[in-house]
């Protein structure tokens, strides 16, 4: 495939960056991942402001403007190959030839664009709904910021994957916060319940965009904090991300949720995000 990195387009099998990069030495850097439908990136205006406010939280300048941006994504869609792409952006406070946890005196960053075939979860596993296990939220008190620094995170990936799940379901002092990927909804008695933002969960873009589709489409939906047990007890629970767009949870810690099946808000709100994606790929 084709990437982008400082200024070039090349094959990404030929991209090189320096191991004095700060990505690499602390995980110095902020990313987004941008889903693409028919050549079309999807709330790509969102994704670059979470970006910039990652930058900015990082006190890294942003290295160029939001047009910018958009014709370097655009050029990356161009240059591969699918028509539907997981495109990823990442920006690093660059090299400094010392290795020194306080800035370099002059910061280049290395800015990096690539893009992949976009996977969404297949009919069979929205069918049977996707398993998750819970695990203490251990990150830290930024988990507002997009960042490369994500050990915590591939930790509590891992967790799940070594019991044979999907996901884990984090809980911090007795409250849901989100998935180790992806933003946590849950249902209870027809009522769509999302945790508010804090600095305690990143401020999705596919949780924006389903609290739009609840109000559009006139379904009850709360903005509350959750408590592990509401989440244990819930009709439906759901996950949502960028590339797993809305996707129930059947099973949590091996038991069932609700009757162990997708439960029927979690198919109307996957529905309208479908058709959600169709317009704005139309227009
Ligand atoms: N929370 C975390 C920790 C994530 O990594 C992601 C996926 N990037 C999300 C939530 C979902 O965010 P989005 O809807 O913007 O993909």
């Amino acid at each position: 495939s084709l990437c982008y990195l400082n200024g070039r387009y090349l094959p990404l099998e030929d991209a090189q960056v320096s191991p004095m990069d700060r990505g690499f030495l602390f995980g110095d850097g902020a990313y987004e991942v941008i889903p693409v439908y028919s050549r079309r990136p999807f709330r790509l205006d969102e994704h670059l402001a979470r970006l910039a406010s990652t930058l900015a939280a990082m006190r890294l300048p942003n290295p160029h403007a939001e047009q910018e941006w958009a014709a370097m994504v655009r050029e990356v869609v161009d240059r591969n190959p699918w028509d539907d792409q997981s495109l990823y952006l990442q920006v690093t406070r660059g090299a400094d030839m010392r290795r020194n946890h306080a800035f370099p005196e002059v910061v280049r960053p290395s800015v990096f664009l690539m893009s992949e075939a976009l996977v969404t979860p297949s009919r069979e596993l929205r069918e049977s709904g996707a398993s998750a296990v819970s695990a203490a939220d251990f990150r830290w008190l930024r988990c507002d910021l997009k960042t490369t620094s994500l050990l915590a995170n591939c930790l509590l990936r891992q967790h799940a994957v070594d019991q044979g799940c999907h996901e884990t379901v984090l809980f911090r002092d007795g409250f849901l916060t989100e998935g180790s990927a992806s933003s946590i909804f849950i249902v209870r008695d027809g009522v769509l319940l999302a945790p508010p933002k804090s600095h305690l969960m990143l401020p999705g873009i596919t949780y924006d965009v389903v609290l739009e589709l609840a109000a559009v489409n006139g379904l009850p939906h709360r903005v509350q904090e959750i408590l592990e047990d509401e989440v244990r007890s819930a009709d439906e629970v759901w996950m949502t991300s960028s590339t797993r767009e809305v996707l129930a949870i059947t099973r949590l810690d091996g038991r069932p949720v609700g009757e162990g099946r997708p439960g029927p808000v979690s198919e109307q709100m996957h529905a309208w995000y479908q058709a959600f994606k169709t317009t704005v790929m139309r227009g």
